[in-house]
C-alpha cells in the first residue's frame, strides 16, 4: 500500500470517518457493494470514479434500487431524482482531494452532491484514489480547482469558466463548477461517511 495511503488512515479515523483500503477499483467496487444493504435505495454524485469503478453494475445486479438521474426523460423528471437522492440509503462518490491531515474538499455547481455528503443520506460510501491526497489543505485546495476542475470541464465541455482555459479565476460564470467549496473536516456521526481509499489513481 503507498506511504500516502498509510499515514492517511488513522488521520481519517481521527475525524470519525470509517475506512477501508483496496489495492485495486475492482475490489474497491466489490467492497461498496458489500456494505451496500441488497434492498438499499442508492443515488451517486457525478464523478468520474463512480463510472470507473463499475460499482453501478455491481449493485443493480444486487437489485439495489438506484436512483439514476442520466436517466430521467425531462429536466423535471431529474430534478426530482436528485431530490430524492437526498434521502436515499446509500449515496456514493469520491472527493475531489483530500489532504494528508484528512480534510475532505469538494466543489460542486448544483449543491446536490455536497449537501448529500453533509446530511440527509444514512450512508455516505467514498470511493478515493491515490491521486486525490494531497499535502496540505491549501495544496488540497489547490488540487480541486487547478486539477480536478480543469479535467472536468474538459469532461463537460465547459467553456466560460477560467479553469476550462487552464488555471481557475474564481469565476462567477454560469457554467461554475463552485458554487458551493466544502471542507469536511470530520463526520458528526461516526462511521456515517466511509471512505474506501484505494492504491491506484482514480478520477480526477
Ligand atoms: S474558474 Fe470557476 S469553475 Fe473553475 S475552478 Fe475556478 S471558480 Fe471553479
Amino acid at each position: 500500500m503507498d506511504a500516502k495511503i498509510e499515514k492517511l488512515v488513522p488521520k481519517l479515523k481521527m475525524r470519525n470517518f470509517e475506512v477501508r483500503c483496496c489495492e485495486t477499483a475492482d475490489d474497491a467496487a466489490r467492497l461498496a457493494a458489500d456494505m451496500t444493504e441488497n434492498d438499499a435505495t442508492v443515488a451517486w454524485g457525478g464523478s468520474k470514479t463512480v463510472a470507473q469503478t463499475g460499482i453501478l453494475e455491481l449493485l443493480r445486479q444486487k437489485g439495489c434500487k438506484l436512483l439514476d438521474r442520466d436517466s430521467a426523460k425531462t429536466p423535471e423528471e431529474r430534478e426530482e431524482l436528485m431530490r430524492r437522492g437526498l434521502l436515499a440509503d446509500v449515496f456514493l462518490m469520491s472527493s475531489n482531494a483530500v489532504s494528508e491531515d484528512g480534510i475532505l474538499v469538494n466543489i460542486d455547481g448544483m449543491g446536490n452532491r455536497v449537501a448529500a455528503m453533509c446530511y440527509g443520506p444514512k450512508n455516505v460510501i467514498m470511493i478515493i484514489g491515490k491521486n486525490k491526497i494531497c499535502g496540505t489543505l491549501a495544496e488540497a485546495e489547490y488540487r480541486v480547482q487547478n486539477v480536478a476542475a480543469v479535467k472536468n470541464a474538459e469532461r463537460f465541455g465547459l467553456t466560460k469558466t477560467g479553469c476550462s482555459k487552464g488555471k481557475c479565476i474564481d469565476c462567477l460564470s454560469e457554467e461554475c463548477m463552485c458554487s458551493y467549496v466544502v471542507k469536511t473536516r470530520r463526520s458528526k456521526v461516526p462511521g456515517r461517511i466511509k471512505i474506501i481509499l484505494v492504491n491506484e489513481d482514480l478520477g480526477f
